[in-house]
């Protein structure tokens, strides 16, 4: 009887969403149909996650016609990667460091900060910068994931903790960037940790206490145990088998972290996750013994939503060695794929290793995968939708240059899909990386735990041209890819990689930031720039739009930092805008300023002579790439967002650089000491190649 009931409510609710009623919010707090109304209630704007608003009032006669409506300072130079929800007329944005700002979204005044007071150590553990995607909303709270891996319940008025959970165990290198997404009465989030060696898992907790639902581990339990978690059934039908009994992700957790992608299909009541990479990422070593294809890393898996139990799962890359995560952009869609041409609802990905995916919604099944973007490590796929790997990619003790690299053909920047084009806009890059096995891996710990080396492809002296050349291997673009013809429709060339989320609007229009500070609205059919406005700051997060009384507004936050500007300064030094923390708000016929940015300045000279010998240069440049690059940029060039170790006055004295770079005396900026992976000769090599380094490039 009790049942029934359910039944009936849970049909109401459907007829009314399919009948195109922006449902209440006391109902339901996100329409579940595909595209977005006057609000933006999710992290993907629906359930869907399309990214597509249904909003028209700016359109392609009249985009030429925006101007700035208001700015707001975010206060932080290091990576933002937001998705602002709006909700009654307060926008509510997330920043480095998993602080939340409530802002008026009609005049951008400020109406609260809640900062979770993060200690800054934790840094140490976040591979890709100490960013924020954003955060949920139901009933009046909001759900913030915080760096540190805790799960927190913000009152929407007024800013004030209501709950908080730890979801990880901190002492191991989880770390929370990704929105967590509210499914019915449960909040869901994942983690991130694979670079450094986790065990990734998706957890779902009462909205109202916080209190633990169901837990979802993608890989294994390295204990060869049970949980007593939903996925108990799963890994020991499917997954267990496919890793080998000894190798390093029995120590290292295995990886498949759920740090992005977490979709309700609300048509089948299931919940789509995007799994991550393993870890270490090199599977010779990380399951040495097995021959399995490591399930669920690099995964788009199904689960129940009121259970967190299996439904399918269809794996992009097996036995993964590259980082290739399957944790980008899911999107749920319908496309004339069935009999006679009948929608059929499917799940829509591009992850990192470059083919685009269709797969069967409700089943798994897989449609089709095609190359999106240039690569060297597979030549296709089987008819199961298993790529057909070339063997070289699979790199040893020599170094091999893998395309798409470890950054991937896409990553964390959203992807649209337009209903009314068809077309999904990827924003794409091409940043090819040189690979091969890290000989150390076994005998010296690293933070960065992937049995890959990163000095691979470089040396102590690295002329002019070669970076040059570096630099020109970089591309980025947008693409509108049809996934029913699967060929782009259209591409957009961009001066380099890593450009902005993207936003889809029924008025035509596509709107993408970049690198170098240019907010874009493309025509959706075909491509043409039709309106260009420099924000002084580069952009990486993706735009929103909505409307408040009868206005439309279009709303994106600068502040580029993230995993590629800690990763690739060289293709930075000084050449684009800064990495300045903003939100910044158009509307038709607005005429506000950006303000001017304030930068400190930093004064390129080497603070202590050159020093030590070819072997000690060597060795720096080894323990550096091994160590430091990740944060402070390879061939110790820093984009700006950490510190740029060429010109640090600690150079200059070894006693001192000494106690930050083993004792830790900065831990409380983020720089934790590496007494583990370091001896007192190597980081003094370290201290003789950045100052080597220094005169090689001051001026
Ligand atoms: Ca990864």
């Amino acid at each position: 009887m009790r049942r029934s009931a359910i039944t009936l409510a849970g049909c109401a609710l459907l007829a009314l969403l399919s009948a195109g009623v922006t449902a209440d919010s006391a109902l339901d707090p996100m329409a579940a149909k595909g595209s977005a109304g006057a609000e933006w209630l999710t992290y993907g704007g629906t359930y869907d996650e399309q990214r597509h608003s249904r909003l028209t009032r700016i359109n392609r006669s009249n985009v030429q016609e925006l101007g700035v409506a208001w700015t707001y300072e975010l206060k932080t130079g290091r990576g933002v990667e937001t998705t602002p929800l709006i909700h009654k007329g307060v926008m509510y944005a997330t920043s480095a460091w998993s602080v939340l700002h409530a802002i008026d979204a009609r005049t951008g005044r400020e109406l609260w900060v809640y900062d979770p007071g993060v200690d800054r150590a934790v840094g140490a553990k976040a591979c890709c910068d100490v960013v924020n995607r954003g955060v949920a909303l139901k009933d009046g709270l909001l759900f913030l994931g915080v760096i540190d891996g805790r799960l927190e319940a913000i009152d929407a008025r007024t800013g004030k903790r209501r709950w908080s959970v730890v979801t990880v165990d901190q002492s191991k290198p989880y770390t929370i960037t990704g929105a967590p997404r509210v499914v019915k009465d449960m909040v869901l989030i994942g983690n991130g940790g694979a670079e450094l060696g986790v065990r990734g898992y998706v957890s779902a907790y009462d909205t109202r206490t916080g209190r633990l639902r169901w837990r979802f581990y993608t890989v294994p339990n390295p204990e060869g145990r049970p949980d007593g978690a939903a996925s108990d059934e799963a890994l020991a039908r499917l997954a267990n088998a496919s890793w080998g009994p000894g190798g390093a992700w029995r120590r290292d957790g295995g990886g498949g972290t759920v740090w992005d992608s977490i979709v309700y299909d609300a048509v089948n009541d299931q919940v789509i996750i995007g799994v991550g990479n393993g870890s270490p990422w090199n599977a010779e070593l990380r399951d040495p013994n097995g021959r399995g294809d490591n399930l669920f890393i690099s995964s788009i898996v199904a689960l129940d939503a009121d259970t967190g139990a299996y439904r399918w799962h269809f794996q992009t890359t097996p036995r993964d060695n590259w980082d290739f995560t399957a944790t980008q952009t899911i999107i749920l869609a319908a496309l004339p794929l069935g009999e006679g041409g009948a929608l059929r609802r499917v799940v829509l990905q591009a992850p990192k290793n470059g083919f685009f995916y269709v797969l069967d919604a409700r089943t798994g099944e897989f449609l089709s995968a095609t190359p999106f973007s240039p690569m060297t490590w597979a030549t296709g796929v089987d008819s199961k939708g298993r790529p057909i790997e070339n063997p070289e990619a699979r790199y040893r003790e020599t170094a091999t240059v893998v395309l798409p690299g470890p950054l991937g053909a896409h990553n964390w920047h959203p992807m649209a899909f337009s209903p009314e084009t068809g077309l999904a806009y990827i924003p794409a890059h091409e940043l090819p990386q040189p690979m091969n096995r890290d000989g150390k891996f076994e005998t010296q710990p690293a933070a960065w735990n992937t049995g890959v080396d990163f000095a691979s492809g470089l040396a102590v002296e690295m002329p002019a041209a070669a970076m040059k050349a570096m630099k020109a291997a970089l591309k980025g673009r947008l693409i509108a890819w049809d996934p029913v013809a699967r060929a782009p429709r259209w591409t957009v060339e961009h001066e380099g990689p890593w450009n902005g989320g993207v936003l889809s609007t029924a008025g035509g229009l596509v709107f993408q930031g970049k690198l170098n500070g240019d907010l874009v609205a493309y025509d959706a059919e075909t491509g043409r720039p039709l309106w260009t406005h420099n924000l002084r700051a580069g952009i990486a997060a993706p735009p929103v739009t909505y409307e408040l009384d009868g206005e439309q507004y279009l709303s994106v936050a600068t502040g580029w930092g993230t995993a590629f500007a800690l990763a690739a300064g060289f293709w930075f030094d000084g050449s684009v805008p800064p990495a300045l923390g903003r939100v910044v708000t158009f509307k038709l016929g607005a005429k506000g300023r950006i303000p001017e940015p304030e930068l400190p300045m930093v004064e390129r000279t080497p603070k202590a002579p050159a020093f030590g010998t070819p072997a000690q240069l060597e060795a720096g440049l080894v323990h550096y790439s091994r160590n430091c690059a990740v944060c402070h940029g390879p061939v110790a060039i820093s984009s700006g967002v950490l510190p740029d170790l060429r010109w640090s006055s600690t150079t200059a004295d070894p006693g001192l650089w000494a106690d930050v770079v083993l004792k830790g005396m900065l831990a409380s900026n983020g720089m934790v000491g590496f007494a583990r992976q370091l001896s007192p000769a190597d980081a003094e090599a370290i201290r003789a190649y950045v100052v080597h380094r220094a005169h090689k490039t001051a001026g």
